[in-house]
């Protein structure tokens, strides 16, 4: 990857993420070109000539978070005005006067995927032409895994959120792209990809010849050195028989849908907008299971939306008592400004209300967890090694099972890998075994991870 000359004024860039595995991919894209233009990455941003905060705003905690960080840079900037402060991602609408206004020292504003105007100001100050001497933007750091975008924006406009006005509509990358990123991934040594979307099962539609998702997973198994793939996430009303048979049929794409259901109330779902009832749920469920023996289901719940009665969120706690989920994202519900729900309804469940219930779905979480994962014990699973544990690390997690495995002492490496269904294995092996694909057998389980020995 050649690069360009740089003043020294100009060489060292901070990028600061929060959010989704979209904004975690654009960060990386972005970054990308940043070392293609010759800077270097620091770790603080008081160190960086360059600072981009990548933002979310889905939660309001979220964007919060981002407040913070943009106010904590204003004095950064006041002490030297030539530093470059950039925002992107989310928080960027279409019209940036009010964020001009509310943060004046920020020099840039990007839409998400949208690293334009900032290569632009560089290319000013490098004297090149910034887009032009760009090669392609695959993430700089990827070593066993790697995220792909493979479609950009949402159509579907669930009242309760963001990112259809932010991200815009949706808009597919040509497969053949997909692949040839695939491929240079593979070159440099990752052994698993993830396809991502906001809607990754309603890739295509928008392409000449409308290939859909079962395509592109099959064009993607093809590439040689990639050992898995896997996608990332799905609406349940566009995931088809087609994809669910290319899961079945293809040995490299992994047993794992994450097929989000954010209540599990009829009425709840209707004034989400989110097009299926609670009984086409618990069938498509059903017909993954069917044809995909072994699957791994991931979800996302809303507790608190507006109108949710007590009745209509213990139907939600039916649902993850019943599907017996392995992963749930719950969060509860905060008005958003500029969505349909923010316009048109009132947030009228208390907040200490809404806390009450993501707690109770989280201990019931962790009930049903507990009790799949015990499923595992005794078993040898496929484990891809992602990478070596240190001690900080470790206790870091908190599990019982990984501190046991801390407490366990001994020379032999720790390491962490992932199965086929996106668990967490952490196992002990003096071997240096990072990108490998192994089998462990699972002594110890525990509602967050599994902890076994290496079988081969
Ligand atoms: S499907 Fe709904 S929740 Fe998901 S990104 Fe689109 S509008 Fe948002």
């Amino acid at each position: 990857m050649s690069t360009v000359s740089v003043p020294s004024s100009l060489c060292r860039y901070h990028i600061w993420t929060i959010g989704c595995q979209m904004n975690k991919a654009d960060s990386d894209r972005l970054e990308s070109a940043l070392i293609q233009l010759g800077l270097s990455p620091v770790e603080s941003p008081k160190d960086a000539d360059v600072i981009v905060l990548n933002s979310c705003v889905v939660r309001q905690a979220a964007e919060d978070k981002v407040v913070g960080m943009l106010t904590s840079l204003k004095p950064l900037k006041s002490k030297t005005p030539e530093r470059v402060i950039a925002l992107m991602g989310c928080m960027v609408g279409p019209k940036t006067d009010a964020l001009q206004s509310r943060f004046p020292y920020v020099d840039v504003f990007m839409r998400p995927q949208d690293y334009k105007p900032l290569l632009r100001l560089l290319g000013g100050r490098l004297g090149v032409d910034a887009e032009g001497c760009l090669g392609a933007l695959t993430p700089p750091n990827a070593s066993v895994t790697a995220f792909i975008p493979i479609i950009h924006g949402c159509d579907k406009f669930c009242t309760f959120c963001i990112i259809p006005y932010r991200r815009g509509r949706e808009v597919s990358r040509p497969l053949a792209d997909i692949v040839h990123e695939a491929e240079l991934l593979a070159a440099r040594g990752v052994k698993e990809v993830t396809l991502l979307g906001q809607n990754g099962d309603s890739y295509g539609h928008d392409l000449p010849g409308a290939p859909d998702l079962a395509d592109l997973l099959t064009a993607v198994h093809g590439v040689a050195g990639l050992q898995r793939v896997r996608f990332l996430t799905s609406h349940p009303n566009d995931m088809s028989q087609r994809i669910i048979g290319a899961v079945a049929s293809l040995p490299k794409v992994c047993e794992h849908f994450n097929l989000p259901f954010q209540a599990g109330d009829d009425d709840v779902l209707q004034v989400m907008r989110r097009g299926y009832t609670r009984d086409d749920y618990l069938r498509l469920v059903e017909r993954i299971r069917e044809r995909v023996p072994g699957v791994s289901l991931s979800t996302d719940l809303i507790v608190g939306f507006p109108g949710e009665t007590e009745a209509a969120f213990q139907r939600s706690l039916d649902l993850v008592r019943e599907v017996e989920f392995d992963k749930v994202h719950v969060a509860a519900y905060s008005t958003r400004p500029g969505t349909i729900a923010s316009r048109q309804m009132e947030d009228d469940v208390p907040w200490a209300e809404k806390k009450r219930r993501l707690e109770e779905v989280e201990a019931l979480q962790e009930q049903v967890l507990t009790r799949i994962n015990a499923r595992l014990l005794g078993q040898s699973v496929e484990v891809l090694v992602e990478e070596l544990q240190t001690n900080k690390r470790l206790a870091a997690s908190g599990s019982d099972v990984v501190l046991d495995l801390l407490n366990g002492g001994g020379s032999a490496k720790k390491w962490k890998g992932r199965n086929r269904n996106d668990k967490l294995v952490f196992f002990e092996d003096g071997r240096d075994l990072v990108g490998q694909t192994v089998r462990v057998r699972i002594e110890k389980t525990s509602p967050w991870s599994l902890q076994g020995v290496c079988v081969g």
